[in-house]
């Protein structure tokens, strides 16, 4: 039971590795809000975690907008009293668009969600946070933080642009009790990857897709006591992908 008696707003919680993320916390005894726009996703994973022994509500909100941000953090000051775990997950892909293929207004979507979102969270989540003297902050990157090519234009922009997000909070909250640390998965089995499975694989040292529960039990350890010695780092998990590039 690492996470006991913690408080965790999981961002992206309604699918793929958030979803894991969430079931993940609430396993090791966090009270957790999965926060996504599908509220259908959202009960179904709550049920499940509440049907396991575990704590858990959905908070709907769409991450660019702040106001409903603001409210899935009243929410969650309303039902479980703190704050411990923020996990800011949700983002999309771009389908590799190059700077010319992708229009304005798609790449104006896609930083929203990935860059902005996490940004509009932490802002949101922080002030809490900073009168507790304690939180941790777990982003979530790609192997599109380290290389080109995982995506398109804006999509590796995003990634890369998160791990300095991830860097300037440790440099500016660490000294307050605050971690933030940054994910960056490879190729994992989930629904953004549907379809694109097989042309990766052939890359990836591992021979096969990452599963999203094992970067959830990363999360766990990211989330926990054990990495309170972390502060703005990047931990890859991609089966020995980036390696080979
Ligand atoms: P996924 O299954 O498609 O899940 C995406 C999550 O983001 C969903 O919970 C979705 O919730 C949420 N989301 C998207 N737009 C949102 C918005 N406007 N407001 C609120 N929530 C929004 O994808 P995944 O593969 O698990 O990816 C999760 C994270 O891991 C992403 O940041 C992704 O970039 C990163 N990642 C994935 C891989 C991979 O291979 N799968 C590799 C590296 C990094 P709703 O639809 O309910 O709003």
């Amino acid at each position: 039971m690492k996470l006991k008696d913690k408080v965790a707003i999981i961002f992206g919680g309604t699918s793929g590795i958030g979803e894991a993320t969430a079931k993940a916390y609430a396993n090791e005894g966090a009270r957790v809000i999965v926060v996504g726009r599908d509220e259908e996703d959202g009960d179904r994973i709550v049920g499940e975690i509440k049907g396991n022994g575990g704590e858990a509500l959905f908070a709907k909100a769409d991450v660019t907008k702040a106001a409903e941000i603001k409210a899935v953090v009243d929410k969650t000051i309303e039902a479980f009293g703190h704050i411990d775990i923020l996990y800011n997950g949700a983002g999309i892909h771009d389908s590799y668009k190059t700077a010319v293929e992708i229009e304005e207004d798609e790449y104006d979507k896609l930083m929203a969600v990935n860059l902005k979102g996490p940004y509009l969270a932490t802002k949101a989540v922080l002030p809490h946070f900073v009168e507790q003297g304690s939180g941790t902050i777990v982003n979530v990157g790609s192997q599109a933080t380290h290389v080109a090519g995982p995506g398109g234009s804006a999509y590796v922009t995003s990634k890369h642009a998160l791990e300095g997000f991830t860097k300037q909070l440790a440099y500016d909250f660490g000294g307050e009790g605050i971690k933030s640390n940054l994910i960056a998965p490879g190729f994992i089995k989930t629904p953004m990857t549907e379809g694109i499975e097989d042309e990766r694989l052939k890359d990836i040292p591992a021979k096969r897709a990452g599963k999203p529960e094992e970067v959830a039990a990363l999360a766990v350890f990211l989330a926990s006591e054990d990495s309170n010695y972390m502060n703005g780092s990047t931990v890859t998990m991609d089966g020995g992908w980036v390696v080979g590039r």
